[in-house]
């Protein structure tokens, strides 16, 4: 069957056909490392997992890009209380984010470019934006002016025709349905970091970095772009002025874009305390593995609503897939029936779920189902000998797509305190490759480390004892 995904740009499901056959090149907006990444963030992490996984599972080849915005109002601002550069300022986040991929089983993406390593390949694009008529300059700061890119708005139906006279914004985000000029180029401020440019010192706005670095490993048309929908406009928005102006060539073919994650029917915020990171969840006893079950349960373009109950019922869902999977595995009998019509029925609607714009719902209903099947043939011992091996082979099959049916592993204390003893030396020895090795195995038995100044410490989020 044909894939379908649902394309925010043409606002339709359309059949999904990649530039290239046999090969999709998938640009994700990644984190600002001014913090921890909220649940929020990993709901749409975690969809473009799914996604990520899919397309692999189905036979593509994916190379996938998630920029690391390290320079930005938030992060230039946290560098500056903590009074640490920029690059002191990030680094532990930048570590964190990487540790809690691992933990939720997210997939890395091929590249990660950062966007303090990438202002060379921006300013270029600025100057071609600037050759073709699309900037200004004011006080220092370039500026697009989007009135000469007469289809902006096409992505998130903003109006051209309302943009003020002159209006303009320096901040990265800004209010919704605002039309406005935004800063490609922003001069520099005192203390703040910077780079030279022919037009003075200063620092890239956060849009161009994504235009960039997209273009710069995925080409200037590339396949399927993701973020959550809070991205539409401005960000992807103005992504699309800057490439398609500087280029002249479509940027993106699908846009896809993933619902938000609220937290007991309210919407995530600082001030109602709600904002919570994977390492609270995890602080308070929830398995990783629930978590990742939870995030990826809901179809992406619903929203996603956090709850105790969600997660208890999450939890359950994950150890009733393990101990199946368990008994699959260890099932000995050879009864009668080969179990052919339940596994290629619960194969083909599996399939046919995620082929319709990711329907994961479904596709965990069909599973579902099997499973029920599946433990009635084992309880009366009809399964057969070869039923089981395909019955094995098929989970396998889901499980490459969803990560859930091998528990998070338990590792007792004193191999922990072992682990990070190891860690430390390889660290000492300067051996990183290693050091990240263990910390990504700590990661997976949701022990997550934290470098304090007085030595490592560590909490566990997985069943068993804590610190
Ligand atoms: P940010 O670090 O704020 O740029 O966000 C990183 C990613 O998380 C982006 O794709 C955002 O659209 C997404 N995101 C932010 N808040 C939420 C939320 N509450 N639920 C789901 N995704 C979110
Ligand atoms: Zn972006």
């Amino acid at each position: 069957m044909t894939i379908r995904f649902y394309n925010t740009l043409s606002r339709r499901l359309a059949p999904f056909e990649p530039l290239t056959p046999g090969r999709v090149r998938i640009y994700t907006c990644g984190p600002t490392v001014y913090n921890y990444a909220h649940i929020g963030n990993f709901r749409t992490y975690a969809f473009e997992d799914l996604l990520r996984r899919f397309l692999k599972w189905k036979g593509f080849e994916v190379v996938q890009v998630m920029n690391v915005t390290d320079v930005d109002d938030k992060t230039i601002r946290g560098a500056r209380e903590a009074g640490v550069t920029l690059d002191e300022y990030t680094r532990p986040y930048i570590d964190a984010f990487y540790d809690d991929l691992d933990t939720l089983r997210l997939q890395r993406s091929e590249h990660y470019p950062r966007a303090t390593e990438h202002v060379p390949e921006m300013l270029e694009l600025i100057e071609r934006l600037e050759a073709n008529g699309h900037t200004y300059l004011s006080e220092g700061a370039v500026y697009y002016r989007i009135s000469t890119f007469p289809s902006y708005g096409k992505l998130s139906g903003v109006d051209l025709d309302s943009l003020q006279p002159g209006a303009r914004v320096d901040v990265d985000e800004y209010a919704k349905e605002e039309a406005r000029d935004f800063a490609l180029w922003k001069a520099a401020r005192e203390g703040e970091p910077h780079w030279e440019s022919r037009w003075g010192p200063g620092r890239p706005g956060w849009h161009i970095e994504c235009s960039a670095m997209s273009m710069k490993y995925l080409g200037e048309s590339f396949d399927i772009h993701t973020g959550g929908v809070d991205n539409i406009f401005p960000h992807h928005e103005n992504e699309i002025a800057q490439s398609e102006g500087a280029t002249g060539k479509p940027f993106v073919k699908y846009w896809l874009h993933s619902a938000h994650l609220i937290v007991e029917g309210q919407k995530m915020s600082k001030s109602l305390g709600n904002q919570y990171t994977l390492r609270d969840l995890l602080a308070k006893g929830y398995d990783p593995l629930a978590i990742r079950y939870l995030l990826l349960a809901t179809h992406y373009r619903r929203q996603l609503n956090l709850t105790l109950e969600g997660l208890e019922a999450a939890a359950a869902a994950v150890t009733r897939l393990a101990d199946f999977y368990r008994r699959v595995g260890e099932y000995d009998g050879d009864g009668p029936d080969d179990f052919e019509e339940p596994t290629g029925t619960a194969g083909g609607k599996f399939e046919a779920a995620l082929d319709d714009d990711l329907g994961v719902a479904e596709a965990l209903a069909a599973l579902f189902d099997l499973v029920t099947a599946a433990n009635r043939a084992m309880d009366a011992g009809e399964l057969s000998a070869a039923g089981r091996k395909s019955l094995h082979a098929t989970l396998d099959s889901f499980d490459e797509v969803l990560d859930v049916f091998h528990p998070t592993p338990v590792v007792l204390d004193e191999e922990i305190e072992r682990l990070i003893a190891e860690r430390e030396e390889a660290r000492r020895a300067q051996d990183y490759a290693r050091a990240d090795a263990l910390r990504a195995r700590l990661a997976a038995a949701g022990v997550v480390l934290e470098d304090t100044p007085s030595g490592v410490r560590w909490k566990r989020g997985a069943a068993g004892a804590s610190d």
